[in-house]
């Protein structure tokens, strides 16, 4: 979602922005973390990052059950039951109040509104880390194909100041859409989580058919580019999983994958944010794959 301020200057969603990255694309970086991703992978570590809107975080262990959250609400949303801090979200308008009023810091609410100048005033301050590093910024999510005027537009100040522009996409946009961004990129990073198109259904909520396609149109514009698959414990890591992405990469391609794809081992560094969000539904608890099993994976992506 793109917003037209007053003054004419783009604005989005934006609901992070992390300095000094050296995962996100060549050198160190400034990633921006757009707000909105068109995926609902079942693993997410950033749920707070699916929707465009923001959304209250509830920190509960943080909470001294003080009350003045229930005092500051003007909607009414917030209550105490059993001695405990309950949040009815249906009614929380979103104003800050609570967050505000809470001295414990448990409140916080992810995404904000931003604008092109805003950001690049903090993506500025490293200008000296990204000539020496070879780094730049990145713009990540969610994705940031779901903001396209917006993330055009800061690709474009990012260049105009001379600054190295990355983009993280899913790739599950038009190809309009998806060229619209990249064009603006000196450097791409596409998640291809698993070739089985019934299996990425389930496990994303979306078919990979478009996502492939336009991994073929890229590499047709002859972009830069790295494909990450994120090692989801008995859904995709599986030898044969990885020789699958490696034969698309290699084949339909025509790049080594051994160069071209990482593979990212399992974390659950984001299961906190689950509870923080009320979240209902289950979540799966899973280990991080060995050294050594990453290490056999590595080499099936490079024997093929
Ligand atoms: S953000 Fe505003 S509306 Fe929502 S719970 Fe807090 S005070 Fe109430
Ligand atoms: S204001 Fe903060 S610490 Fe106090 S009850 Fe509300 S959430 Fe808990």
């Amino acid at each position: 979602m793109t917003v037209l301020g007053e003054t004419g200057e783009t604005k989005g969603w934006v609901f992070n922005i992390q300095r000094y990255s050296t995962h996100d694309g060549p050198g160190i970086r400034t990633v921006v973390f757009l707000k909105g991703c068109p995926l609902h992978c079942f693993w997410c570590q950033n749920p707070e990052s699916r929707s465009v809107k923001p959304v209250l975080m509830f920190k509960k262990d943080r909470c001294t059950r003080c009350g003045r959250c229930i005092a500051a609400c003007p909607h009414q949303a917030n209550s105490m039951v059993e001695g405990e801090v309950r949040i009815e979200r249906s009614r929380c308008a979103l104003c800050g109040a609570c967050v505000a009023a809470c001295l414990a810091g448990a409140r916080d609410i992810q995404g904000k509104i931003m604008t092109v100048q805003e950001i690049m005033d903090v993506v500025a301050k490293d200008m000296a880390i990204y000539d020496n590093s070879g780094g730049g910024i990145t713009l990540s999510g969610g994705d940031c194909e779901m903001q396209p005027g917006f993330s055009v537009a800061l690709l474009r100040a990012a260049h105009e100041e001379g600054i190295n522009t990355a983009v993280e996409i899913t790739g599950a946009f038009a190809w309009q859409t998806v060229k619209m961004i990249t064009d603006h990129a000196d450097y791409v990073l596409f998640d291809l989580k698993v070739m089985d198109e019934e299996r990425h259904k389930k496990g994303t909520g979306v078919s990979n058919a478009l996502i492939l396609e336009n991994a073929r149109n890229l590499v047709g514009e002859k972009k830069a580019i790295l494909f990450r698959t994120p090692l989801i414990p008995g859904f995709n890591d599986s030898v044969e999983d990885i020789r699958a992405i490696a034969r698309f990469v290699k084949y339909e391609l025509g790049l080594n994958p051994a160069e071209h794809v990482r593979l990212l081992a399992y974390n659950n560094l984001g299961e906190e944010k689950y509870a923080r969000m009320d979240y209902q539904g289950e979540r799966p608890s899973y280990q991080r794959q060995s050294d050594a099993y990453i290490k056999e994976l590595n080499e099936s992506l490079a024997a093929v």
